[in-house]
């Protein structure tokens, strides 16, 4: 197999799918790496390192060579024009979110892996690029929270008086949720979090926070949560409009699959905080948990700071990096072997996560039917 790594073009992303750790792992697997110039320097890995792992710095005249091409978001149309009609293609790619896009990913001879797909089951805990890059999110969020904030987030007993500590409140509490509370109670904060899956109460409290019950409860499908009804939506805004008039900042970590971030925080709610008080928005990106979040922006209502940053994890492109590219690289192992691209089709990890839908079920380890250079 032929690997590309590309250099990342989307806008302030600095990541990249494969650091030379990973391309030393894949040259083991018998493929040959190729890697844009200069495609690791914003994660921090020089072209120099990836040759000493064994990559070719890659010609950007010949994209088209490859037949597996690895990427952290989908490369643009005109990048996907280039590239080899029987190429497979893994990164997170958001094919739906663009009919552009999915027009030039899609083809009868490419495999496209948009990793966001991969179901989340035990075995695949090793390839969720979703988990590891919001675990950098929340961490982010957390930080910027800390920096915007007008305050101390430890208690401080000093020469000029006492310090109370500055109280978190993390809402939604997955994988980002979760980190943002373990960063906030790192900094010395007092930490709160809620989530409609009542399992995330255990979760928090081993993290040293606590759980705030809005007495509203979703667990849905998957070990997702679902949607809330109306009555249930209005319970949980009211309980937490009274709470949140106690709290310093919120980091806000809230979604459902495949829908738009749910609204809790009302302008209302987020105007009737304490002057000083910060929100971070980490949901911003499929819209907000908060009313007045403008994606991308941090604006001010009412002496209230409202944060919505885009693609955090990119803000840590080194470790966002290498834990990404260890996810490619294991779900790349699924399918290269002894240098050779064969998929299983059996196997429910590349069935589900292959767009736009598997194919029928084949026989065990069906070739790429391509022509052999
Ligand atoms: P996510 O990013 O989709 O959602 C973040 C959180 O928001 C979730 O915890 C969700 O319950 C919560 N939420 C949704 N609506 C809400 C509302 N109205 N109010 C408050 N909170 C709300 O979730 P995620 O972090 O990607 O993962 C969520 C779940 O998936 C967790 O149970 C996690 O353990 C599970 N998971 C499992 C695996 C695995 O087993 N391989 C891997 C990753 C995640």
């Amino acid at each position: 197999a032929q690997v590309l790594v590309v250099r990342e073009t989307a806008p302030g992303e600095r990541r990249v799918a494969a650091t030379p750790e990973t391309v030393k792992k894949l040259v083991a697997l018998g493929a040959t790496v190729h890697v844009e110039a200069d495609a690791g320097l914003s994660a921090g890995f020089t072209n120099a390192a990836y040759e000493a792992a064994g990559a070719r710095l890659a010609d950007a005249a010949s994209p088209g060579a490859a037949n597996l091409v690895l990427c952290v978001q989908s490369p643009t149309v005109a990048a996907l024009a280039q590239l080899s009609p029987f190429a497979a293609i893994v990164g997170t790619l958001q094919p739906q979110a663009d009919e552009a896009r999915a027009a030039a990913l899609s083809g009868d001879t490419r495999k496209v892996f948009p990793l966001e797909r991969l179901p989340r089951t035990t075995r695949a805990q090793s390839m969720d690029v979703l988990s590891s890059q919001a675990g950098m999110a929340g961490y982010k969020a957390t930080l910027i929270a800390a920096e915007l904030a007008p305050r101390f987030f430890p208690m401080l007993t000093t020469a000029a008086g006492t310090i109370r500590p500055s109280k978190v409140l993390v809402i939604g509490a997955g994988v980002a949720g979760l980190q943002a509370v373990a960063t906030a109670k790192r900094l010395g904060a007092q930490v709160e979090g809620f989530d409609v899956r009542p399992e995330t109460r255990e979760q928090i409290e081993s993290l040293g926070g606590r759980f705030l019950d809005l007495g509203v409860s979703a667990a849905g499908e998957g070990g997702y949560a679902r949607q809330l009804s109306e009555d249930e939506r209005t319970e949980q805004q009211r309980r937490l409009a009274e709470h949140l008039k106690s709290v310093d900042v919120i980091v806000c970590t809230a979604a459902v699959p495949g829908r738009p971030a749910p609204k809790i925080v009302s302008a209302d709610m987020a105007r009737g905080m304490k002057p000083g008080s910060v929100i971070v928005d980490l949901a911003a990106e499929t819209g907000g948990n908060c009313e007045l979040t403008q994606p991308g922006q941090t604006i001010e209502e009412a002496g209230v700071v409202i944060a919505g940053p885009l693609n955090l994890a990119s803000m840590g492109a080194v470790h966002a990096s290498e834990m990404y590219a260890r996810n490619v690289y294991n779900f790349v192992a699924l399918f290269l072997k002894d240098g050779q691209i064969a998929y299983d089709w059996n196997d429910e990890l590349l069935a589900k996560t292959v767009w736009p839908a598997a194919p029928a079920q084949k026989p065990s380890s069906t070739p790429l039917q391509e022509p052999t250079p």
